[in-house]
């Protein structure tokens, strides 16, 4: 796929650019460009631009409006020390987004080209990518059904895009958060779309986020969808719990059961976890282990994970079974010894020996 460069002839200026890249929040602001590339069924795939961000127009009828065949991913882009850019594992994101389209039948779009979109959208807007620790370039690639119709099938055409945004290190004011257990709503079910990013299973869990912050917590936690009992993941975010403590702490997280989403951070910090000399397990725990593991103090630390906050505290646990807490609301030690060594690498001050970080072009 060539990807055409159209740079923006009205890109925001940059004493503006460098005061939105200053106080970046999440989502707030957007890069001068976006990538868009079209797909249809006999030609494949064709007309990949870098252009200016901005609107889209599509037919009211296209099919994304109507069946939400659509997929996304979510990766960063960090400074490095030489002042170069590195992307975090994008083969890892590209490989998960081609499983996510081949889920929700949307076209393949091959690994290579996936990366050279995004490195091309990072190369033009480098000038928006954060310097401090924490802080990067958040990327969204997407994917959505573009043909007009009505009719019930996958689309026949399709609009891949890549857009970006400045993102703050999410972590710093974090106090541990908050989590409401629903035994009510799933997010996913064996058979089901759980392990494609895909916007239907967040458009099917806001009503189960609306009831966690009901109950005045700040995510809700998923449990399986045929006992109810078994946990899966924490919003957009996989979870880990610390077992034990010291150095003969096992860090342990749900395993893939094909419901829960496959974070490329949760990959990560099973190899990180177990390079700093911690054992690592993967398996199933229910919310009666999490509750009595809470209370014997054998669990010690929570955390969750995910390419937007990195990782993040978790404390209260509530549910209708009850309320109970981790930790005194603080970031636990290991939580914070495995959150700085994988910002380490991905900052380029820590040996990158899994070959993780892929330079942008200059
Ligand atoms: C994206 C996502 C994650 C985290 O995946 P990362 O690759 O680590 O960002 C976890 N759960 C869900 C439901 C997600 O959509």
């Amino acid at each position: 796929m060539k990807i055409n460069i159209n740079p923006n002839s009205n890109p925001v200026p940059a004493a503006e650019r460098e005061k939105r890249v200053a106080e970046p929040g999440f989502g707030k602001y957007f890069t001068d460009h976006m990538v868009t590339a079209q797909w249809n069924q006999g030609a494949g795939w064709s007309d990949a631009n870098v252009q200016a961000y901005g609107p889209i127009s599509l037919d009211p009828a296209a099919m994304v409006f109507h069946y939400g065949q659509e997929i996304f991913e979510g990766m960063k882009a960090y400074s490095q020390p030489d002042g170069s850019i590195a992307l975090f594992r994008p083969e890892a994101n590209a490989l998960r987004f081609a499983k996510s389209a081949a889920r929700i039948t949307l076209p393949e779009l091959p690994v290579n080209d996936f990366v050279s979109a995004v490195d091309a959208l990072v190369k033009i807007d480098s000038g928006w990518v954060p310097k401090r620790v924490g802080e990067s370039l958040y990327i969204r690639p997407f994917m959505i059904a573009t043909e007009v119709g009505l009719g019930v099938r996958p689309s026949n055409q399709a609009l891949f895009a890549v857009i970006a945004t400045p993102a703050a290190a999410y972590f710093n004011a974090a106090k541990a958060v908050t989590v409401w257990i629903s035994t009510e709503y799933v997010r996913a079910a064996l058979g089901g779309t759980g392990e494609a990013k895909c916007g239907g299973n967040y458009a099917a869990s806001l009503l189960a986020q609306q009831q966690a912050a009901a109950q005045g917590c700040d995510q809700v936690v998923w449990l399986d969808a045929q006992e109810r009992r078994y946990v899966e993941e924490m919003g957009g975010m996989n979870l880990y719990f610390v077992k034990g403590r010291g150095k003969d702490a096992t860090i342990f997280t749900p395993k893939l059961t094909g419901t829960l989403l496959p974070g490329i951070t949760r990959d990560s910090i099973l190899s990180v976890a177990s390079d700093l000399g911690y054992k690592v397990e993967e398996g199933m725990i229910s919310i009666d282990e999490w509750r009595d593991g809470v209370a014997s103090g054998e669990i010690s630390e929570i955390f969750a994970c995910g390419t937007a906050a990195v990782i993040a505290p978790v404390g209260t646990a509530k549910s209708v079974h009850g309320t109970w807490v981790t930790g005194d609301g603080n970031p636990g030690q290991i939580t914070m010894e495995i959150r700085n060594h994988l910002l380490g690498i991905q900052h380029g001050t820590i040996a990158d020996k899994h070959g993780w970080m892929k330079k942008v072009s200059q």
